[in-house]
């Protein structure tokens, strides 16, 4: 007999195995029926998250029909879009077709809304095998349903932004929140990021120099990266390097900053991420492609007396605080915009 409160994190809807929160479930039911505390979305559009896109074109060599074959058979397996590899998912949306007289979430039938919890945990069933998606982009165009639960969250969609942008910009919304707090925490001066030309890395530079930050310096991949960074005028400073390799991450960073943001999409950064820190400082591994392991073994290896968070998805505000820095800061809207072309 399921409770309450476990109803409101959506324990009634996981099949295998019994007991455990949906997104540590196997399967869960995305039966378009709806209880009294639960609202259903017409689904219009996922976002991969980009760990788990990059995972599935890597594996599939970049064949877009392959691609979009194994999300389908995973959605169908699984009752939700959660990558079995990178274990992440993404978000996404739709309008709200159904809400249960019991749900608390103030959402009405006929608004757009992206949903802010992760589609690991999220009920889902897709109804046209995706066949207006080409397999080769992190945005998918979609028809189907989905869950939201008592506990869930959602944020109506801001109209004068366009779906592909709030889509990209809530998807990634937890990285400038957490930045933001950390450096008004810990009155942090020093900023590195690495990943900084991406989506939550340029959202990461702005939030720092928002929340007081002065010395920004953004790491990226390639100097066509680095030229796209100096044009949007985010960091004081940029830097080319492989942020899997800790040696170079080191040599390029130079004086190690009081906070690191990790925000690449690739395994391998945590030792860099480390070192390009210092004593006393806090990293703030964003990314999905982080190991726990090496994050913890790395830093006590290296004796490095440094903080270490795991990016929460969800901080209060996130979803405003991202909208605001693309609305107001023409460099976020030149990379962001450059990247969901
Ligand atoms: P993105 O827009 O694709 O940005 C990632 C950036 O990292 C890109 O500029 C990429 O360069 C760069 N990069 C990749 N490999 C690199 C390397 N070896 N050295 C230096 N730079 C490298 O990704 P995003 O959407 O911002 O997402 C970033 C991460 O956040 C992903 O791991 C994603 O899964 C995670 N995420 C976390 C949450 C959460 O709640 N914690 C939510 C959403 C997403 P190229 O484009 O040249 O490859």
């Amino acid at each position: 007999m399921v409770g309450p409160a476990e109803r409101a994190l959506g324990v009634h809807r996981v099949l295998e195995p019994p007991g455990v929160l949906p997104q540590a479930a196997l399967r869960v039911d995305p039966d378009p029926e709806i209880g009294p505390d639960e609202v259903r979305i017409a689904v219009e559009r996922l976002n991969l998250d980009a760990a788990s896109f990059r995972q599935l074109a890597e594996a599939h060599a970049g064949d877009g029909a392959a691609v979009r074959a194994a999300v389908l058979r995973i959605v169908a397996e699984r009752g939700k879009m959660q990558n079995p590899v990178t274990g992440s998912g993404g978000m996404l949306i739709g309008v709200v077709d159904a809400v249960g007289p019991e749900s608390p979430l103030g959402l009405a039938v006929g608004d757009r809304v992206a949903t802010l919890v992760s589609l690991t945990l999220t009920p889902l069933a897709i109804t046209d095998g995706l066949a207006r998606w080409d397999g080769r982009s992190e945005q998918v165009p979609a028809e189907g349903t989905a869950i939201l639960f008592a506990r869930s969250i959602a944020a109506v969609l801001p109209v004068d932004l366009s779906e592909r942008v709030s889509l990209a910009l809530l998807d990634v919304c937890g990285a400038p929140a957490a930045t933001a707090r950390v450096i008004r925490r810990t009155a942090a001066r020093s900023v590195v990021v690495l990943g900084a030309a991406g989506k939550s890395g340029c959202l990461s530079l702005a939030a720092a120099r928002a929340a007081g930050a002065t010395q920004l310096t953004g790491l990226v991949r390639d100097d066509a990266e680095a030229g796209a960074l100096r044009a949007a005028g985010l960091a004081d400073r940029v830097i080319v390097a492989d942020a899997t390799d800790p040696l170079a991450v080191a040599a390029a960073v130079g004086t190690p900053a009081d906070v690191t943001v990790v925000c690449v999409d690739v395994p391998g950064a945590e030792h860099g991420a480390v070192l390009a820190t210092a004593d006393g400082g806090t990293v703030i591994f964003f990314s999905m492609a982080t190991s726990f392991a090496a994050a913890a073994l790395g830093a006590e290896g290296m004796a490095a007396d440094v903080t270490m968070l795991v990016g929460n998805g969800y901080t209060p505000g996130h979803a405003n605080l991202a909208l605001g820095l693309y609305r107001s800061n023409a460099g976020v809207r030149g990379l962001i915009g450059s990247r969901i072309r």
